[in-house]
């Protein structure tokens, strides 16, 4: 029965409609609570948060901390480790490398620092679920979980063309449950599969059929979709789609848009698929924001994270190999690939963005703030850099800067080469976020589109995760370094100073589902999975130290 009290703050709670109204927090046992009754003559432990701007923790939706592609990454880059300084082993730290792809440990630290409190991973496959569990329980203060990759599934794929919805459903429910996944992933729907088979050629339309499986990327979307919605998932389907990178894409993605049909649809890192242009004429490249906001601002059933690039060299990493291969094919950069025996793929490959020096980055920079500054309802677009395609999450200060100060943004605009002004808006749009914004883009809007009640928000019955910021007119340097973050009513930072080792909890679902139809689960894959998660458990309060993980024990 801990109860203690953040004093005096100025709370900025979108989800409960308080836009900065001094109060106090009251937390006890994790949770915050209602003012109790003796609140007035409480004695007990309370932080005087007077003057300081008070927000739910952050929430990264889509990001990559775990799983094969992140450690091909750690290793293929030694290089890169150098861009951010490392952590070093303190009173309650141990040490861990920094750079762009950082270690696990420093994975949450970092995030901490900046005052997040909970990261999703965005695509892990079915057979190595098992090792990204590993590597999250290696993940300390953040709260966490994955989703699971079923866009170029074979089953999936064969209950499509079977137009047999039932087995379709209970096999996703059945994979999801099994390997603690927590919603339903495509990455570039039916074309991974089609460049694993003989062409090495991507699907490029939406209604091109898939090599010896006939189904569409219109219908898979489509079809998982449904079994998202029907299945009752927190979160809906989370979708890369087809094209990522080409001039042109925005068609695509207006395409992907429709065959949701009124499902509900996450479209992930909308920013790499808003271009404008010819796909043989990379001169040709140019915003196509305009037209998808206007689809989405109309379309309730449709939210966006952004995936904001940052100047620097950064590791695109991606289940989508055959864009990793058009990226190499341009920049000549090693790459790897892997899992193409998998249910899925990954392409890895170092990329740097010049926003000062090429147009095309330039334009990917303005589209994305475009994105953030076009849509109508913050409440249906969320801040991700796709951590580390874009850049690492640790520059989300930069952006919120630039998107709270006009004047900031027309000066970092103006050393970029003068044709982006014909490509791009950005340089006409005077709204400049409120904090009130930022926390929704930040933490509300991605706790709601995530199905997370207890997440994002400070009302009686949220998890007391709270990051405390000292206001500054200079918004970067106020997010960067927040002066207190609290998880579950834990202190864990104090003046960017790590305060605790304490591990956070793994988000999954487990689907309700007709067992009926499990037969249609091919019993070779079955036992397959059976072995390799069955019994897991996935207990992090049991987790104190990393060495004690359950897992490993099985
Ligand atoms: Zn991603």
């Amino acid at each position: 029965m801990s109860l203690s009290r953040i004093k005096n703050g100025t709370i900025y709670d979108p989800a409960n409609g308080v836009n900065g109204e001094v109060r106090d927090l009251w937390i006890q046992d994790g949770k915050i609570i209602a003012t109790p009754p003796n609140a007035d003559s409480f004695s007990g432990k309370s932080l005087d948060a007077a003057g300081y701007v008070v927000m739910p923790g952050g929430i990264d939706m889509h990001c990559h901390i775990a799983g094969p592609k992140v450690n091909a990454g750690r290793k293929m880059t030694p290089d890169l480790k150098r861009t951010a300084p490392p952590i070093y082993r303190g009173e309650h730290t141990r040490s861990g490398t920094g750079g762009v792809v950082p270690s696990t440990f420093a994975t949450g630290y970092l995030f901490a620092s900046i005052g997040y409190t909970t990261a999703m991973d965005a695509a892990i496959p079915g057979l190595h679920a098992r090792h990204a569990h590993e590597e999250l329980q290696d993940t300390p203060i953040l709260d966490k979980g994955f989703y699971l990759l079923f866009g170029n599934n074979h089953f999936v794929m064969k209950h499509l063309r079977n137009q047999d919805q039932n087995a379709l459903d209970a096999y996703c429910a059945w994979l999801l449950e099994s390997a603690k996944g927590y919603t339903i992933k495509i990455v570039n729907p039916g074309g991974v599969e089609d460049w694993k088979q003989i062409s090495r050629k991507t699907i490029k339309e939406l209604d091109s059929p898939v090599q010896n499986f006939g189904v569409t990327p219109r219908q898979i979307v489509r079809g998982l979709a449904g079994t998202a919605d029907r299945l009752q998932l927190p979160h809906s389907v989370h979708i890369h789609c087809n094209n990522l990178g080409i001039p042109g894409n925005w068609e695509t993605t207006l395409n992907t848009m429709e065959s949701l049909e009124g499902h509900r649809g996450h479209l992930a890192h909308v920013q790499f698929h808003s271009y404008d242009g010819d796909p043989n004429d990379p001169a040709s490249f140019s915003s196509a924001t305009q037209k998808l906001v206007d689809y989405v601002n109309s379309h309730e059933n449709i939210t966006v994270d952004v995936g904001h690039i940052n100047p620097g060299t950064t590791l695109s990493m991606t289940g989508d190999t055959p864009f990793s291969q058009f990226l190499h094919n341009i920049n000549r950069n090693k790459w790897y690939t892997a899992d193409c025996e998998l249910e899925s793929s990954c392409g890895v490959i170092p990329i740097e963005y010049r926003p000062q020096k090429s147009l095309i980055n330039a334009v990917q920079w303005a589209i994305a703030l475009e994105w953030y500054l076009l849509m109508e309802d913050p409440w249906r677009v969320i801040m991700t850099s796709d951590h580390p395609n874009g850049g690492a999450f640790y520059h989300y200060p930069e952006i919120i800067y630039l998107l709270m100060d006009r004047s900031f943004r027309l000066e970092f605009l103006s050393q970029m080469p003068e044709a982006i002004r014909e490509r791009s808006v950005l340089a006409d749009l005077e709204r400049e976020y409120s904090l009130y914004e930022i926390a929704i883009i930040t933490r509300a809007a991605p706790a709601r589109v995530l199905g997370m009640k207890d997440k994002g928000h400070l009302g009686p019955g949220a998890h007391a995760d709270i990051t405390i910021y000292a206001p500054q007119q200079n918004r970067q340097e106020m997010f960067e370094r927040p002066r207190w973050v609290y998880k579950d009513g834990q202190q864990v930072v104090a003046d960017g100073e790590i305060q605790t080792h304490a591990f956070g909890k793994t988000y999954y679902t487990s689907p309700d589902f007709d067992q009926e139809f499990l037969p249609h689960i091919e019993s070779w894959f079955n036992d397959n999975y059976s072995i390799r998660f069955r019994n897991y458990q996935i207990d992090n309060e049991e987790v104190p130290q990393a060495e004690e993980i359950t897992c490993r024990q099985l």
